[in-house]
């Protein structure tokens, strides 16, 4: 049977032009910063999110942690989406590694809410314990994938009076695309941003965080810290050249086909059966009465898919699905819900 895969896209598997470009890689020992690659790889990312230095992490959720370690001390106050990732999909790393204070505040239009932050800040200035930092995940996941626009930073920029601003931009690259932005558009007012090369665009590993060279110097210390520092890693940063200049362009295909995929469902079965919200970029999140059953059902039809805390099942379309594979999951799942 063919299965189709759509937990997640980190399933794709690297291309053979991808491959063979890693293989060519120019290589050193990037603990002693002498990786041409890898610092061809932090150059790249900078240029498009307007920051002036970056450094290659193994992970999003390592680029989340470095950067909590480098911009707040242990008992900070820092305020997240009550839905993101930093919160809800890192094992409480947060706690453990940075030994901070999450304040979630609600996210239903995919962002903090900005009259919460702004109530945070000013409550947690009155008792001198002022909020360190606060975290915008774009695209939001758990929202369906929703881009964060520069109107919702301009008015968190508002809200949070000072306080600085990181963006957990694992999927900045599709909120670019769906919403026709520069990357460094979208990180106006931010002091810090995180991008992932292993969702969207397809490469075998890694993520970049980018800011100032004296904050990515910090940095550079705590990803030591956790065990991180790299050696010959332009191998795995080569793989994300070659995925920001031909996979970028491409992940317009994965929304195409998210909303091929929501069509076809939304067609065929009422919204009592599967209610799937609006979709922004490469997620479709389906409501349904018993979602644990439902995936073992799609499981059993070789329909691969995930489920979110919240109970909906989460459907995303990624660089190895083409349109006669989102036809046969469609199909799939109309059979099953
Ligand atoms: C996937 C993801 C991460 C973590 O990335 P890993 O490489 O899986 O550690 C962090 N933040 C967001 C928003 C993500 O989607």
């Amino acid at each position: 049977m063919h299965v189709v895969d759509l937990r997640s896209d980190t399933v794709t598997k690297p291309s053979a032009a991808m491959r063979a470009f890693m293989m060519e890689a120019e290589v050193g020992d990037d603990g002693y910063g002498e990786d041409p690659s890898v610092a061809e790889l932090e150059r790249r990312v900078g240029d498009l999110v307007g920051f002036e230095a970056g450094l290659f992490v193994a992970s999003g959720t390592m680029g989340n942690q470095v950067a909590l370690r480098s911009l707040t001390q242990p008992g900070d106050p820092v305020i997240v989406a009550a839905r993101a990732h930093l919160l809800q999909f890192e094992a409480g790393a947060s706690a453990k590694n940075a030994g901070i204070q999450l304040l979630s505040v609600e996210d239903s239009r995919g962002y903090p809410d900005p009259n919460q932050v702004r109530d945070l800040v000013r409550q947690y200035r009155r008792i001198h314990n002022p909020v360190r930092l606060i975290a915008v995940e774009n695209t939001h996941m758990p929202s369906g994938g929703v881009p964060i626009g520069s109107e919702a930073m301009a008015s968190l920029v508002e809200a949070a009076d000072g306080t600085p601003i990181y963006i957990d931009g694992a999927r900045l690259w599709n909120a670019s695309v769906a919403l026709g932005a520069e990357p460094a558009v979208l990180c106006r007012g931010a002091v810090a941003v995180s991008t992932c090369l292993s969702k969207g665009l397809a490469a075998p590993m890694g993520s970049v965080i980018s800011g100032s060279a004296e904050f990515i110097q910090r940095a550079r210390v705590e990803r030591a810290r956790l065990g991180g520092r790299l050696r010959q890693a332009g191998l795995m940063a080569a793989g994300g050249i070659f995925a920001l200049e031909h996979h970028r362009p491409r992940l317009a295909e994965d929304h195409r086909r998210a909303q091929l995929l929501a069509s076809r469902i939304r067609t065929q079965l009422s919204p009592t059966v599967a209610d799937i919200p609006e979709v922004f970029t490469n997620i479709v999140l389906v409501a349904v009465e018993n979602p644990d059953r439902s995936v073992q059902a799609l499981a059993e039809r070789g329909v691969l898919c995930n489920v979110l805390p919240a109970g909906q099942l989460r459907l995303v379309t990624h660089a190895d699905l083409d349109d006669e594979a989102i036809e046969l999951a469609a199909s799939r799942i109309v059979a099953s819900l």
